[in-house]
């Protein structure tokens, strides 16, 4: 209810990708406009409604293509990192003026170097320069990769300056008032407007993290959080001095919906303490990280049985 289409907007697109024929829109009514997704074939679908612009976004699964793979060939295990924010939105803002858009992006490709050095992975990542993408996209470009994991990595920020440490999250309800800021501000909306939110697409959250739940995502979220949570947490404290374990947590992310795998996001430090905000802008320290990531990942692979992998696929 109250949309209108302006004339910029194209009201028919062609996809043709085998589970999508065309999207078309009209103006059904003088404030109602109607969309209607022509389907090849589809296996599930989800829908919601996300802020900030205000937009609905519907995700349509087909069935996996099955890729022909010579026999000889390793089963890869594709990992998709996601440098948060990018382009017009900085992400948090040090003290000292450190934009979290640059950190974690270069933090994403060291890891991505790190990670191509074993041959049995391969990565890509949402963003590899200063761009923007919207959150929801994020997850799409994992789907469409066929990805078996997810990683998101972000700065922390609070308007307390002493916040410090480091905490990695998973998708899920929580009543944690912190955690939800934390997700509010990942989410570019107030914790208000968040609140509000979860009220009002109680119903339509419920289902997407019980076939979260069903299909084991959540359960293989959760190990893999605690493994990249802990080779963070040590491989800092063996360098610097004083990193504060702050754990897994949960929260509603918006860059987690939608994701067919595995899926984390992590809050590497906070740019918004003076002390941490000089770490992070430093070289060897973001290095670090990488390197902590990398490893967390790597522990959680070797000790997930591969046909564990080869079903989530
Ligand atoms: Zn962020």
């Amino acid at each position: 209810m109250n949309t209108i289409i302006t004339k910029e907007i194209k009201t028919s697109l062609p996809v043709g990708d085998g589970i999508l024929k065309t999207v078309r829109a009209g103006q059904f009514k003088p404030d109602i406009v109607r969309v209607v997704l022509d389907l090849e074939k589809i296996v599930d679908f989800s829908a919601f409604v996300l802020d900030n612009p205000a937009r609905l976004v519907i995700d349509v699964y087909g069935t996996e293509k099955k890729m022909k793979k010579p026999e000889a060939t390793i089963t890869k295990r594709r990992i998709v990192i996601d440098a948060g924010h990018g382009g017009h939105d900085p992400g948090a803002i040090g003290p000292r003026g450190l934009y979290e858009k640059n950190v974690v992006l270069d933090i994403a490709l060291k890891l991505k170097e790190i990670l191509l050095t074993d041959p049995a992975n391969e990565v890509f990542l949402t963003r590899e320069t200063d761009i923007f993408i919207p959150l929801e996209e994020r997850t799409v470009i994992a789907n469409n990769k066929s990805a078996d994991l997810f990683v998101s990595i972000h700065a922390n920020a609070s308007p307390r300056r002493k916040a410090r440490g480091v905490e990695t999250y998973l998708l899920n309800w929580t009543n944690d008032e912190e955690a939800m800021r934390v997700a509010a501000r990942e989410n570019a909306i107030s914790l208000k407007r968040m609140k509000e939110q979860m009220e009002k697409y109680k119903s339509d959250l419920d289902i997407i993290l019980s076939d979260l739940r069903r299909e084991n995502k959540r359960d293989e979220s959760i190990k893999l959080a605690h493994y990249i949570q802990k080779s963070i947490v040590s491989t800092l404290n063996s360098d610097y001095k004083n990193i504060l374990d702050l754990g897994v947590k949960q929260a509603l992310f918006y860059v987690l919906f939608g994701a067919k795998m595995p899926s984390i996001l992590v809050e590497v430090s906070f740019i918004s303490n003076p002390e941490e905000e000089k770490l992070l802008s430093n070289d060897s320290y973001r290095l670090q990280i990488a390197k902590a990531i990398a490893a967390g990942l790597n522990t959680y692979v070797t000790s997930t049985p591969a046909t564990q992998k080869v079903a989530g696929l």
